[in-house]
């Protein structure tokens, strides 16, 4: 599908195809063919051949990348105990295999470490399970529910919060009921948006994702349908003119995709990105704060600009949920702040996500940001600029208009 094929068809070594000292975390390149420079274009370009040309097993994986490490190697003769290892052909091409540090690598190839669980980490750590009133179907907030419809992802991050079902590698034998979960919404008119998730429902085919999408679009208070999708960023090949074609004859529709560094934005990605936003599906990014893949304000700046290039709005930025074995994925709330610091007020207003933290247990979002009021007084607000520079908004305690000039300040006096 992709016309830009920058690092052309030909076999490049791998260090020259990605490598740390890019020269521009913001410069659009095709993913290339890297390992398979002998596979046609319609082949390469059709997502079905992706999907059966993942790799998935440890063989593969060091026959591919000779450079894996101790680490990797035992955490990937594991993974099909915990959560699958797959990754696409043209996914893996975006790994820089001279990298220990690499940060698509560090998503996506398993680590022994995701077999090291501390007492506070969790399988189900946004307590989904306990607010399923059928299965597959999480209603936690009022007025919408989050719709599971698959237990598979096109690759699996080694980060995700649903690892305890997602790939039944665990035995958690994921089921969903369609039936029931359509007739819980038809019961529920609180219900007015309805979230499909999973797994990823855009590996479902064109005609079977339709048909969902209608039982859906025929309940009359459902007013707004949003796919929450890692596709474009996995397989790009899979969003296809006859794919945005059908999603647009049910507008209202979103999508939230998820990319986490900018390395992700590829020809390919912004090509399949721009077909969406053609078909008049407004697009959010979620990414998920990860340690050595995204937890620098330079990174963290330069993706936020380059998803808006692709049409895309940063929406949320994940404090990384505690699930079980990802205690070396995760980066601090610290380091999270300092990122929102450093956008808010540098960057274009559209560009800044929202920051939050999925209340560990099942509480739900809870925005986190800086703090930028300073005080509250008697008769003045006093707050800070993104520069740091000091200044008061005067207003009485209770929130009323001054009468008379706010005297001046000597000390902040706190209320
Ligand atoms: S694409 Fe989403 S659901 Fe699938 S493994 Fe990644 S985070 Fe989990």
């Amino acid at each position: 599908m992709q016309n830009d094929t920058s690092s052309g068809n030909k076999e490049e070594p791998p260090s020259q195809r990605w490598s740390s000292t890019s020269p521009s975390l913001k410069e659009f390149r095709s993913a290339g063919r890297g390992f398979w420079s002998d596979v046609t274009d319609s082949d390469w370009n059709t997502w079905h051949w992706q999907l059966k040309h993942r790799v998935t097993s440890v063989e593969q994986l060091q026959r591919l990348m000779p450079t894996l490490t101790p680490e990797e190697y035992a955490g990937t003769a594991l993974a099909n105990h915990k959560l699958a290892l797959a990754i696409t052909p043209y996914f893996f091409n975006l790994i820089d295999p001279s990298d220990e540090l690499c940060p698509i690598r560090w998503q996506v190839i398993p680590r022994i470490e995701e077999t090291h669980t501390a007492s506070w980490e969790m399988t189900d750590p946004c307590g989904e399970d306990s607010h399923s009133p059928v299965p597959g179907l999480v209603h936690r907030y009022p007025d919408r529910v989050l719709f599971l419809v698959t237990d598979r992802c096109a690759a699996y991050c080694r980060y995700c919060t649903r690892s305890r079902l997602v790939s039944n590698a665990t035995g958690y034998d994921f089921h969903p009921e369609f039936d029931r979960q359509i007739q819980y919404i038809q019961n529920t008119p609180s219900v007015r948006d309805v979230l499909l998730s999973g797994g990823d429902p855009l590996l479902f085919s064109d005609d079977k994702l339709n048909q969902l999408l209608s039982r859906l679009r025929a309940i009359p208070h459902v007013e707004f349908i949003r796919i929450g999708t890692r596709i474009p960023i996995f397989l790009p090949q899979r969003i296809t003119p006859a794919l945005c074609e059908m999603l647009k004859k049910h507008h209202p529709l979103f999508m939230s995709i998820h990319s986490n560094h900018p390395r992700e934005l590829t020809t390919e990605v912004r090509t399949a990105l721009g077909r969406l936003a053609d078909a008049g599906i407004p697009l959010g990014n979620q990414s998920v704060l990860l340690r050595n893949v995204n937890d620098s304000p330079e990174v963290a700046k330069a993706h936020v600009q380059k998803l808006l290039i692709c049409r895309v709005k940063p929406y949320y930025m994940y404090q990384c949920d505690l699930i079980a074995g990802s205690a070396h994925l995760r980066a601090s709330v610290r380091t999270g702040l300092e990122i929102m610091e450093n956008l808010r007020g540098h960057t274009t207003g559209y560009a800044v996500p929202q920051y939050v933290i999925d209340a560990p247990g099942g509480g739900g979002k809870v925005p986190v940001n800086p703090d930028y009021v300073l005080s509250r007084n008697a008769d003045r607000v006093v707050f800070r600029n993104y520069e740091g520079k000091v200044f008061e908004y005067p207003e009485a305690a209770d929130g009323t208009p001054l009468v008379t000039a706010p005297k001046e300040l000597e000390e902040p006096e706190l209320v």
